[in-house]
């Protein structure tokens, strides 16, 4: 009887710590009086993030240079968000984001570097649009590099803070993107790598993202161009159809579940490192989206 008294107990006491995880995890106290800042966050996965962050104790500044869908957005997720109008591409647009959040909330102890574009270009390297690559190598590439630079400046003197970058799997493996996008997104993981090295002096951690491909408005308006006979239904399907996981298939929700792992003190000895979330694509090599980016002329 003691026996199975005890037995008993330490099965509800595991039930209780596991239901205890599971609901922390759910109503979260895993950002619990924490402060981020995400750029690109009025929409996909930036907006998914913030909600993510929130649920789990966070404040959240939302910046972002879509002002209206921005101001939406920060009404939706509630009054732990708020809304910053911010142009990556302008240094003292996320000087000035950043300084805000440590204005109102009196830090920052997490950036996430999420805004970026895709732009149709030509796919093939002798076609290359030049003022095309520019245009996105100054939002996804130099607008993280700023961001990195001025949640440093505020990060530095407390000796803490946690940088989240947003590569992709074009950053990890070449022909699944135009030039232009995976350059910028491969770079995106080099910026990383070479932050992490001075970073980790003052405590701070930088880590990157690299999701599988989602169809968040940008990727629909990408794909339009290359495949103007199929709906947005038909878009997203292919996308999922591209995936290598049986039974699975990526949502903004999985990007935002590793960026609060990243986030979070559950990450807290991880720096430097590019967190792939892609069901195993890239370790495969299996791809078959159709046409768009054959390097044929
Ligand atoms: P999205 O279109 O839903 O969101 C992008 C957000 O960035 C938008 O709110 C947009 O207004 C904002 N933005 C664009 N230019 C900006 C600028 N100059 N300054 C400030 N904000 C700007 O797309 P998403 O899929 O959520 O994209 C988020 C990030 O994820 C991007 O860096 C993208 O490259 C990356 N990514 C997306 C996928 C995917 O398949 N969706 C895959 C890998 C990586």
């Amino acid at each position: 009887f003691k026996i199975a008294l005890s037995s008993n107990c330490i099965s509800r006491a595991f039930l209780t710590s596991s239901f205890i995880r599971n609901f922390s995890a759910q109503i979260g106290s895993k950002l619990e009086g924490k402060i981020a800042l995400i750029t690109g966050a009025a929409s996909g996965i930036g907006k998914e993030t913030a909600k993510k962050f929130i649920n789990n104790g966070a404040k959240v500044v939302i910046a972002d240079s879509q002002a209206q869908l921005g101001q939406e957005t920060a009404k939706e997720l509630g009054t732990h968000a708020s809304f910053i109008s911010c142009d990556v591409t302008k240094e003292s647009d996320i000087a000035h984001a950043v300084d805000y959040a440590v204005l109102k909330h009196g830090q920052l102890d997490i950036m996430f570097n999420n805004a970026g574009i895709a732009c149709h270009t030509p796919p093939t390297i002798v076609d290359l649009d030049l003022a095309a690559f520019d245009r996105v190598m100054a939002i996804n590439v130099r607008g993280v590099v700023a961001g990195i630079k001025h949640a440093s400046r505020v990060m530095i003197p407390h000796e803490h803070g946690s940088i989240l970058c947003t590569s992709s799997i074009t950053g990890v493996m070449g022909g699944l993107a135009q030039h232009t996008y995976s350059i910028s997104k491969s770079t995106v993981i080099g910026v990383m790598k070479s932050a992490s090295a001075e970073l980790c002096r003052h405590g701070i951690r930088i880590n990157c993202i690299s999701p599988f491909a989602i169809p968040t408005p940008f990727v629909i308006d990408e794909m339009r161009v290359y495949f103007p006979g199929v709906d947005d239904w038909g878009l997203a399907k292919m996308i999922h159809d591209n995936g290598v996981l049986k039974g699975a298939i990526c949502e903004p929700e999985d990007i935002a579940n590793a960026a609060l792992y990243l986030a979070s003190d559950d990450a807290k000895y991880v720096s430097g490192h590019n967190l792939v979330v892609d069901g195993g694509f890239t370790s495969i090599k299996n791809l078959h989206f159709p046409v768009p980016y054959e390097f044929k002329r």
